[in-house]
């Protein structure tokens, strides 16, 4: 079975160029589409062709899927990436890309169906034997009594969520029985106002969880490996801010049982391609929230410690071949961490796009950089403050983190203002140090 000829990489930023490498290094020819504001990204100097999708806004170019189509068309691609973030995980866009005659780089349009609702996602999560949340089992049905018997069997507080919901928003934490039938009905009315579905669910709310997640590969042709977790809990609004791999203090046996459930899982919904099952970890019990069907930001980490490209393996798997890996065949080494360097204030958050007068990136052994960066760029206002990961491997987690103490001081971004502060700040923290804080962590911290 021949590899893709052509991908069309419909995303921009480090991604794109993350994506483009794994092209050039497969011989397969690229087709990078931007918008106007983003002519000088690094990634579409480099692509063979390059494709002007529309003006700045996203919905007029990174989410105008005729324009994206277009391209495709016009530049003979076979094949669409999408990244992560914008179309990544639009079941109809999936389906279009299919229909005019390319290959989603993805699963089936249908398994993006099936994991963007919340509550089909469960269900089925819950049939394969992953272990999920307890909850309402199912939407709220409008029926009061029955609403309010199912939080009383719960337990308060509990969690009011959207099935269409996502990026965290759409969700409402309820303390108490007074406050859940309103707080149901406001959900509701949100939900149906952003996300075109009343739809919500219950679910009990865990106090102090961790975020852990682990990573598969499927071909959609009966094979599905897992490449272990990473601890995410490092969050400021939902966002990640700092992840790791593995996480760390998680049993062996419970970590080996949670991943191979995940493994069946999709085997049984005919997984197609790279996804991430995410858990909420607490008291030595792992919840399932939700899976994305697609690439993640933090993906290099499990990649530094498995040795597995995994945009490679999504290319493959796109073009037909079978895994071209067993579960025996993957071993796990030592530790990784990965910080999200965004253009914006340290200390409010607030963007701060505009013009990079020198970029200096960090390096030495076991130090990595995922960056669209250069000296003379200029971070667009448009689009996610992302401008860099720096991820850091070492053969143990101590080993890791000095080499991100290291790597952030040897960081150059000047002219714009980072997070770079922040993330040093963390490496420091001794809490951080010692390893498996919980998802309220970051914010707790940033209060005091
Ligand atoms: P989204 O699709 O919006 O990211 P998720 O279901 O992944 O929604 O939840 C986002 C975040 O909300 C989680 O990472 C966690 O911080 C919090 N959360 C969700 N469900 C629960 C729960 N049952 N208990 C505690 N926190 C939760």
């Amino acid at each position: 079975m021949p590899i893709l000829d052509k991908v069309l990489i419909a995303n921009r930023g480090e991604i794109a160029l993350r994506v483009l490498r794994a092209c050039k290094e497969l011989d397969i020819k690229t087709v990078a589409v931007h918008s106007l504001a983003d002519r000088n990204l690094k990634h579409v100097r480099l692509a063979d062709e390059a494709v002007c999708i529309g003006p700045a806004p996203s919905m007029e170019s990174y989410l105008n899927v005729p324009a994206i189509i277009s391209a495709a068309e016009v530049t003979n691609a076979s094949a669409v990436h999408p990244g992560y973030g914008f179309l990544a995980e639009n079941a109809d866009f999936a389906d279009q890309v299919e229909k005019s005659g390319f290959i989603f780089v993805g699963p089936r349009a249908d398994t993006i169906r099936l994991m963007g609702d919340k509550v089909s996602a469960i269900e089925a999560m819950k049939k394969a034997g992953v272990p999920t949340v307890p909850g309402s089992d199912g939407p709220l049905d409008g029926d009061s009594e029955r609403t309010l018997g199912i939080a009383r069997r719960i337990g308060y507080p509990v969690i009011v969520k959207a099935a269409a919901g996502g990026g965290g928003r759409g969700m409402r934490v309820v303390h108490n029985e007074a406050a859940l039938l309103n707080s149901v009905q406001v959900t509701q009315s949100e939900a149906a106002a952003a996300f075109g579905s009343d739809v919500v669910y219950l679910e009990k709310f865990l106090q102090k969880p961790r975020h852990v997640e682990i990573q598969v590969l499927a071909d959609g042709q009966g094979h599905a490996v897992h490449l272990g977790d990473r601890d995410c809990s490092l969050q400021r609004r939902h966002q990640k801010v700092l992840e790791e791999a593995p996480a760390p203090d998680i049993p062996h046996d419970l970590r080996q049982q949670v991943a191979e459930a995940c493994v069946n899982a999709c085997i049984e919904i005919g997984y197609r391609g790279a996804g991430t099952f995410e858990f909420l970890y607490e008291d030595g019990g792992f919840y399932f929230i939700e899976m994305n069907t697609r690439v993640q930001v933090e993906h290099p980490v499990t990649e530094m410690i498995t040795g597995i490209d995994i945009v490679k393996e999504q290319l493959r798997i796109a073009s037909g071949l079978p895994l071209s890996m067993t579960q025996q065949d993957i071993s796990f080494h030592g530790h990784a961490f990965e910080c999200r360097i965004n253009a914006e204030d340290p200390r409010t958050f607030l963007p701060s796009p505009g013009l990079v007068t020198t970029f200096h990136a960090p390096g030495g052994l076991g130090v990595r950089v995922d960056s669209h960066l250069y000296d003379g760029y200029t971070v667009p206002p448009y689009y996610d403050s992302l401008i860099a990961k720096i991820i850091t491997f070492g053969e143990s987690r101590q080993v890791a983190l000095a080499r991100m103490r290291q790597a952030l001081d040897e960081l150059v971004v000047d002219g714009i203002r980072t997070n770079a502060p922040l993330h040093q700040e963390l490496v420091c923290d001794k809490a951080f140090q010692a390893g498996g804080v919980s998802i309220h962590y970051l914010e707790s911290k940033l209060e005091d």
